[in-house]
């Protein structure tokens, strides 16, 4: 038995914004209750423990207090908000094939250390993940050394080629959430079409990366005045807006679920809002770093480097708008970690991407002490509105998973590339500073991250 006491539980989905405890046994959450009310209340709860013993929190909440009744074990949350467990829709683990720049176990490390406890990681590794047996050895590898729930994404065609339909049924049997080819857009709207009416019979989210691949095709950044300053070929806004234009007719088309990956213009967030208004599936995520970055930010640094492009600041107005006003409906970090050597060349030549677990808490936070975002559509953001997307929920209830982000809105610290756990460094934020951290996250009942000081 676990308990978290003192701290703000501020739960969206079950409308809580109160000093309550949280009770938590075989991985569930036992109760939610006042402080100070009895805690023999565990209604119900003793008759699943021996099922889930093998999930109990004992052995991973050692810098918790043990209790000197019935051992129950305490987490004191004073000053916290205490959260449903946050989720990224949107990640790159590199696992399978690409070790050297990420595994399940770093990544998840790095997710768990961001206040995430399930990440998806799109399917683009080596080899791709567009079969149940790919699917399930990344559950396995998950299972034995994750410290987050992993939650794969599967590939929509074989070897994301854009060609034939991967084995979608089977991979979701295995374990996919969604299906996506990201890394490149569906390729074709007659594939979308295909992948949107079997996905449609599966009830699964299709997620696209909207990019036009004939204007995206040889630029490095976002076309504007800084392109031109700067002498690098860019890609226009429009490369974005014209694919999502393309998926949510298709989506309409369809009836499938579409969801826009990392959508990062001004119109293909109105293209979102309008999709809404007429009651289409559709739904969106948007990252930390074009909520926070410009193309005006792009010098030479590579670590600036990714795609779609840093937009324009009226980008970037338009989708904090989105953000406050439920247009977007997740933040996602689209965490793209590069080996440091690949990103130590020219420009044009780096590969695009950025890090992204350990900031997107602190980064988002920004935008609440500046007053764009109330903390309550952050946890949001963070939580119910990614699971919807995947047609889950998220919540802080008896019998509900005890997934749990306990963070800090006013804790000052200094994000420094070099202490991360991810084994990559490209990061935009290197040595920025912050107010709000992620202090404790709780997995399945277990402590998986707790901040020193
Ligand atoms: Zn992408
Ligand atoms: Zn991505």
């Amino acid at each position: 038995m676990l308990r978290i006491k003192n701290g703000r539980v501020v739960d969206p989905a079950s409308g809580i914004d109160a000093a309550v405890d949280i009770w938590i046994e075989g991985g569930r959450i036992a109760r939610v209750a006042e402080p100070g009310s009895s805690d023999h209340g565990g209604d119900g709860g003793d008759d699943r423990t021996d099922d889930r013993a093998a999930n109990d929190g004992n052995h991973g909440g050692q810098k918790t207090a043990r209790g000197d009744d019935r051992g129950e074990e305490t987490l004191d949350a004073t000053g916290l908000i205490v959260a449903p467990g946050f989720i990224d829709l949107h990640c790159h683990l590199r696992e399978p094939g690409g070790e050297s720049s990420e595994t399940i176990e770093s990544g998840t490390r790095a997710a768990a250390r961001g206040g995430f406890t399930a990440v998806c990681p799109m399917p683009n590794t080596r080899p791709v993940n567009d079969n149940a047996s790919v699917t399930r050895a990344i559950l396995e590898r998950a299972a034995a050394v994750a410290s987050t729930h992993v939650w794969p994404i599967g590939a929509a065609s074989i070897g994301s080629r854009g060609e034939g339909l991967a084995e979608i049924a089977a991979m979701q049997k295995a374990g996919i959430v969604a299906v996506s080819d990201d890394g490149k857009p569906i390729a074709t709207a007659k594939l979308l079409r295909q992948v949107m009416e079997y996905c449609r019979a599966l009830d699964l989210a299709v997620i696209d990366h909207c990019e036009d691949a004939s204007l995206f095709a040889g630029s490095v950044m976002r076309e504007g005045r800084q392109s031109v300053r700067l002498g690098l070929p860019g890609m226009p806004a429009a490369t974005e807006s014209i694919a999502v234009g393309r998926d949510v007719q298709i989506a309409e088309l369809t009836g499938c679920r579409l969801h826009v990956a990392h959508l990062s213009t001004r119109t293909s967030l109105e293209l979102v809002r309008a999709a809404k208004q007429r009651g289409l599936r559709v739904t969106c995520e948007v990252t930390p770093h074009h909520f926070t970055l410009t193309d005006e930010d792009v010098l030479y640094d590579t670590h600036f480097k990714m795609n779609p492009p840093l937009g324009s600041t009226e980008d970037r107005t338009a989708l904090i708008a989105g953000l406050a006003d439920g247009t977007v409906d997740a933040i996602a970090t689209d965490h793209a970690p590069h080996e440091p050597a690949s990103k130590q060349v020219e420009f044009d030549r780096a590969p695009f991407g950025v890090t992204g677990f350990e900031t997107a808490l602190a980064l988002t936070m920004e935008l609440v002490h500046a007053g764009r975002l109330t903390l309550t559509r952050m946890v949001e953001l963070f939580t119910s509105g990614p699971a919807r997307v995947l047609g889950r929920t998220r919540r802080i209830a008896a019998g509900e998973p005890a997934d749990l982000t306990l963070f800090s809105t006013d804790h000052a610290w200094t994000f420094r590339a070099e202490d991360s756990a991810s084994k990559s460094r490209n990061t935009p934020f290197d040595n920025r500073k912050f107010r709000g951290a992620p202090i404790a996250t709780v997995v399945g009942g277990r402590v998986v991250y707790r901040r020193e000081a």
